[in-house]
């Protein structure tokens, strides 16, 4: 066992602060990862506070995490010392279901979360925000070069979540893609579609960020506060991906998809949408969800971002900032990612 600095949570209401973990010994087939950096997503935020059901506490969240190999199992042929290699939302999965054959591990009915699940030796994964971790060389994918590690560390999550449903629904040339929401997830889908050759319209409660919008890739910006953005773009866009966790008007943005367009969400509201079915019927349009992507999807997209030159918008803190941080992503005041500098843990 390996011991490691790490941050957790112990209630609901807690705060987080510096523990250590115990990390697995390295098996055959085991990647340890001395971790420099783990992002902050708002699921982080979601998962300590239980408010999609209670989890096991204490908790060491982060599910961002880009670090350098630092020992490998005696079987491990996929990475070796020294690589600059990042891990996402899952550590494992059964490997033989068909979602995994497809490649589509994150749909796996067995998969292992990289925080919070039941590993398979019984014990309970914990994530990122902590100095080193052990994880299954196929959960493991590499960095590659041109990329900073900071900068890479949100790709892990909010890259994947949104590469994965662009790619699914066409995003390229000639098409339309409006982004709800510019965080995290929203900054790195405007970046995306912008690289994928697609028109990109962002859809902010306000213009406070208009001008980052562009500048990220965007063609046009729109304040969702003003009742007049909904009457100009009705009937406008190919793809709309919805990034917010709130609970918003689903059907009103269902009237800005084009015929056969589709409405993606990959925020996750923590409660039920009313959906008024008569805004799909009227255009043959559909109303979808998607969680992160594949680990050769995940691959593909660090390599389309190395290639493209394109890496998140972060905000590096040090570990005693992380309770500011996640007050600060609640308030929609995040540009567009803190990512944690691990070394300060
Ligand atoms: P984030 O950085 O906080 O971004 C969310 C954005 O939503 C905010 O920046 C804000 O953008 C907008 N927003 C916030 N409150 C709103 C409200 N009341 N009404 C309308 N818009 C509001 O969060 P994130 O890390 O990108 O995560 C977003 C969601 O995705 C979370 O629910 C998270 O759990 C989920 N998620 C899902 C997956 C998946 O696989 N499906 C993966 C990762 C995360 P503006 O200021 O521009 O309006
Ligand atoms: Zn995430
Ligand atoms: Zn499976």
């Amino acid at each position: 066992m390996l011991t490691t600095n790490a941050y957790a949570v112990t209630s609901a209401t807690g705060d987080l602060v510096p523990t250590t973990i115990e990390r697995r010994d390295i098996g055959p087939h085991d990647v340890l990862i001395d971790i420099k950096f783990a992002g902050i997503c708002q699921t982080d935020i979601h998962m300590v506070r239980g408010v999609w059901g209670p989890p096991s506490y204490p908790l060491t969240p982060g599910h961002e995490i880009a670090g350098i190999v630092a020992e490998v199992g005696s079987e491990v042929s996929k990475h070796k010392v020294g690589d600059r290699v990042g891990v996402g939302c899952m550590v494992n999965s059964c490997r033989e279901c068909a979602n995994c054959l497809k490649g589509e591990e994150q749909y796996c009915l067995k998969g292992i979360a990289t925080y919070g699940a039941v590993d398979r030796d019984g014990s309970i994964t914990q994530g990122g925000y902590s100095t080193h971790v052990v994880v299954t060389e196929d959960f493991v994918v590499t960095i590659p070069e041109g990329i900073g590690l900071d900068a890479a560390a949100p790709l892990l999550c909010a890259g994947i979540t949104t590469y994965s449903p662009l790619r699914h629904w066409g995003a390229g040339p000639g098409k339309k893609v409006a982004v709800v929401g510019l965080g995290g997830l929203g900054h790195m889908a405007v970046k995306l579609a912008h690289a994928m050759g697609a028109e990109v319209t962002v859809l902010s409660q306000s213009l406070k960020k208009q001008e980052d919008g562009l500048r990220l890739g965007a063609d046009a910006y729109y304040a969702t506060s003003d009742p007049g953005t909904f009457e100009q773009l009705a009937g406008t866009f190919d793809l709309i991906v919805n990034t917010v966790s709130a609970s918003i008007d689903i059907s009103s943005y269902l009237q800005l998809l084009a015929l056969d367009g589709t409405m993606v969400n990959v925020g996750v509201p923590t409660e039920p949408l009313p959906v008024n079915v008569f805004n799909l019927i009227i255009g043959r349009r559909s109303f979808a969800g998607s969680l992160i992507g594949g680990i050769r999807q995940t691959q593909e997209m660090l390599d389309f971002c190395a290639e493209h030159g394109i890496g998140a918008e972060i905000e590096v803190i040090p570990a005693n900032k992380i309770n500011d941080a996640y007050e600060r992503v609640l308030a929609s005041d995040v540009r567009y990612r803190f990512v944690i500098d691990t070394g300060t843990l």
